[in-house]
């Protein structure tokens, strides 16, 4: 597909969600030439000013099969992180972590309130808080579990899913509107979630939203999955998001991975806490997110990214 035949399965940002980039960044995302972005607008890209909306960009890159758009990269790159330790995505993993956020007013913050983001499977070890920057290393072990969902109503649900609902980037004040979801019919990990739990509460199947983030090479990407009681007593994960993504960009194997395994990849986000920064200077709209980048502590036998 061309980039303007692409814009015709691209599922818009509504108005009021719209953020913008500037073109230098558009074309950096798309990896197109000026000419070609020309022609995208001609055929209704979004642009305001010298601006572009930054989710129709992302979801264009995705969806191009250009091979060389930004977000493609990111899920090839994301395709040989879930191939590396040999593709082996349940074993117990130890992992460093460090965790930081930046304060707004930068170094004229004059606050040294922060506090460490709540995950309840982190052991934060330091705390180094600088004027306007607090940062927090600790270690985290992470571990998977192989299993198979047994009550056919999930398969069913699970299946209808995956049939009527696309991937897409999506704005974070978006993904929570289910009734906008509906509509769409796309929507990031969040927001497929949220029709997928809606689902299978209907069914009376006890089943919760569990937040988080995935490690995706290096820095820890949000994240959200189900977790639901399957029919045999035991408690197994539905990853959406990731089994779309599968389709274009991962494996079968993973695919099916997603329906009611869970992967030694994420760290689980206290659901009761806020996912962004509470800080003094941070008030409002003005939502700041907690970073992360996760190291793997390798031991001599288990083969890394580079070695796979
Ligand atoms: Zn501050």
């Amino acid at each position: 597909m061309t980039l303007v035949e692409t814009l015709g399965v691209v599922v818009p940002t509504p108005p009021e969600h719209r953020t913008w980039i500037p073109e230098v960044e558009a074309l950096d995302t798309l990896r197109c030439t000026g000419e070609e972005l020309e022609q995208l607008v001609a055929a209704g890209l979004v642009r305001d000013g010298g601006r572009y909306e930054n989710y129709d960009v992302w979801n264009l890159g995705l969806l191009s099969g250009s091979g060389r758009s930004r977000p493609e990269r990111e899920m090839v790159f994301f395709a040989r992180v879930l191939k590396s330790f040999g593709a082996d995505w349940v074993s117990r993993r130890r992992y460093e972590i460090t965790g930081w956020a930046e304060c707004p007013r930068a170094e004229d913050c004059p606050s040294r309130d922060w506090v460490a983001p709540a995950l309840p499977d982190v052991v934060w070890e330091q705390e180094q808080i600088q004027p306007g920057r607090a940062e927090w290393r600790g270690q985290v072990v992470s571990s998977g579990m192989h299993a198979t969902v047994r009550d056919p109503r999930v398969r069913d649900a699970w299946n209808h899913l995956l049939e009527q609902y696309r991937f897409h980037f999506t704005p974070a004040s978006l993904s929570p509107d289910m009734a906008s979801t509906l509509r769409r019919r796309v929507g990031d990990c969040e927001a497929l979630c949220r029709v997928l739990l809606r689902d299978l509460l209907d069914l009376g199947i006890p089943t919760e939203l569990e937040p988080g983030y995935i490690f995706g090479g290096a820095r820890l990407r949000r994240h959200a999955w189900l977790r639901f009681a399957d029919s045999d007593g035991q408690s197994k994960v539905l990853d959406p998001s990731m089994a779309l993504l599968a389709e274009m960009f991962f494996t079968p194997e993973y695919k099916e991975f997603c329906f009611g395994s869970s992967i030694n990849r994420v760290i689980r986000r206290d659901s009761g806490k806020e996912a962004f920064v509470t800080h003094p200077c941070v008030t409002g709209d003005n939502k700041i997110y907690y970073e992360f980048i996760l190291r793997p502590i390798r031991s001599a036998q288990e083969s890394g990214i580079t070695a796979s």
